[in-house]
């Protein structure tokens, strides 16, 4: 039995939702996706502009794109309080629990965008109590923290 199903989402307009419970640790779904070379990474277009949402480094050569309608693990939505992780090695990646997941919760990891001048174009909906409000990964977020304490103080 499957350990995820697809639901419609608070966060976006679908998620994976835990089928049933799941212990801490546990692998739940494959991330498929095409083995790149970084180069073609370089190259194509196609990752220019957006974040590399789908994108996974695997080492120095290749890279896995996971950017097709067939990988369902692209479903699950990014949480500043995330209960997966992505676990890969060598080129398989699983999305495994990091947290004992309860039956209906939603699947989410941390998709680990860098803090960079973009990161305004991805406001993160994830509602946990520590979000910054934006996708950016979890060791970067003190400084947007940093900035809205700024902002709340000259508001004051
Ligand atoms: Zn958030």
């Amino acid at each position: 039995m499957k350990l995820y199903k697809i639901k419609k989402s608070n966060i976006d307009k679908k998620g994976l939702y835990a089928s049933k419970d799941i212990k801490s640790g546990a692998r739940i779904i494959n991330y498929k996706g095409k083995l790149i070379t970084n180069t073609e990474v370089e190259q194509n277009p196609k990752f220019d502009n957006d974040k590399d949402i789908y994108l996974f480094d695997i080492n120095k050569r290749y890279s896995l794109d996971g950017d097709f309608s067939w990988n369902t693990a692209r479903l699950i939505n990014h949480s500043c309080n995330p209960n997966c992780e992505v676990d890969g090695k060598g080129y398989k990646i699983w999305i495994a629990a990091i947290k004992d997941i309860k039956k209906n919760e939603e699947l989410t990891y941390d998709y680990g965008f860098s803090y960079d001048e973009d990161y305004k174009q991805f406001p993160c909906k994830c509602r946990a109590k520590n979000c910054c409000g934006y996708i950016v990964r979890s060791e970067s977020r003190w400084r947007i923290s940093k900035k809205f304490k700024k902002y709340s103080q000259i508001n004051k």
